[in-house]
């Protein structure tokens, strides 16, 4: 073999992208996921001048959420699972994919990116814009909910409908797929940062404590649940008085914390049952038999899969490694690009 050869194959630089509303993951073939961050980008405030350097982007960034002064502005570019700022998506992807692509003779690297199901056709070309300026040869957007299944093992291309629930940040995305095509899909505004806000919402009307988004997450991710847990559990939780406005700590319990996320699960029950509804006869039997797969953070939420499985009597099972499911789902895609970049190229230009 020519040693040139040999040395670009090794250093094939495709790389798979999950641009999701509260973290980005890539996945780069042969070396796996090569980033895991927080979709944030601290910035002076009116400019898309990234501080620190051009450092404070994701982990360093998210740092800064909740706790920056007025001469700091720290964005969730991707804020309720829409693209709120296309700017600073572009500014965040460039810093993430050079942190990747640190090679400098110049192989742009082919890119395939995991967009959420809600974005418009116009947000799609952006993304598609914003990769090339950041040096993508090739650009190639999938679906959340398809790159989700493959991510999760379901076999998509078989005539056995597969569903595939994912619960992120901003949005949850699901999706009924039967021989490599989305058969119904939903793209609700009910995730995660949902549930940390009916957790504010709640420690104020209940406590009269104010907490901060992170705060809110940590007690979600802490004692959260959707269904009663074996030996409920306490947490404290510090915030800010809202009448005497000094700083206080109550103990709250998974009881009440599950009665706090009752509104959001609610509406994601819901969602779940309605896209169940809009499948045939055919495929709703084949969803009885193999059940549906959860992915995504939300998927971590302790009892959210009886909970599902209790109110849409299908069988429920969570996949492995949530988190980075539709990272890897882009993984397989780039590995197996031959056979599937005709599909690719449909999803593209899809409207
Ligand atoms: P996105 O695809 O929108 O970026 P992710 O799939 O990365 O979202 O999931 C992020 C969400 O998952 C956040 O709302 C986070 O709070 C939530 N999450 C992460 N771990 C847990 C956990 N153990 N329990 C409940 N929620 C979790
Ligand atoms: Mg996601």
């Amino acid at each position: 073999m020519h040693p040139v050869h040999f040395f670009m194959g090794a250093m094939t630089p495709d790389m798979g992208i999950d641009l999701g509303t509260v973290n980005t993951l890539i996945y780069v073939p042969g070396r796996g996921i090569v980033l895991f961050e927080p979709s944030v980008v601290a910035v002076r405030p009116g400019t898309n001048e990234v501080l620190l350097d051009g450092k404070a982007v994701g982990n360093i960034a998210k740092a800064m959420l909740g706790k920056a002064p007025s001469t700091i502005c720290v964005t969730q570019p991707l804020k309720d699972g829409v693209i709120a700022d296309f700017d600073l998506t572009e500014v965040m992807l460039r810093y993430f994919i050079r942190k990747v692509n640190k090679r400098k003779w110049g192989i742009r690297p082919r890119v395939l990116v995991a967009v959420p199901g809600g974005i418009t056709a116009v947000e799609k070309r952006a993304v598609v814009s914003s990769l090339e300026r950041c040096g993508a040869r090739e650009v190639f957007l999938i679906g959340e909910p398809k790159a989700a299944a493959i991510g999760c093992g379901l076999p998509i291309s078989e005539p056995t409908a597969q569903m595939v629930v994912d619960i992120g940040g901003g949005t949850t995305e699901m999706a009924v797929i039967s021989l490599g095509d989305v058969f119904t899909q939903t793209s609700l505004r009910v995730a995660g940062d949902k549930m940390d806000e009916a957790i504010m919402k709640h420690m104020r009307a209940h406590f009269n404590l104010e907490i901060g988004h992170r705060t809110a997450e940590g007690v979600k991710i802490g004692i959260g649940s959707a269904f009663p847990i074996n030996g409920e559990i306490t947490a404290e939780v510090r915030g800010r008085d809202a009448i005497a406005g000094l700083p206080r700590s109550v103990t709250v319990s998974s009881e009440q914390i599950r009665e706090a996320l009752s509104g959001p699960l609610e509406q994601i029950t819901d969602a779940v049952k309605t896209t169940l509804e809009q499948t045939s006869p055919e495929l709703a039997s084949d969803l009885l038999e193999h059940g549906m797969v959860l992915a995504g953070g939300g998927a971590l939420l302790r009892g959210i899969d009886k909970l599902l499985q209790e109110e849409t009597g299908i069988p429920v099972r969570i996949t492995d490694d949530p988190l980075t499911a539709v990272a890897r789902g882009t993984g397989v895609l780039l590995e197996n690009l031959n056979l599937y970049k005709d599909v690719l190229r449909d999803e593209d230009t899809e409207e």
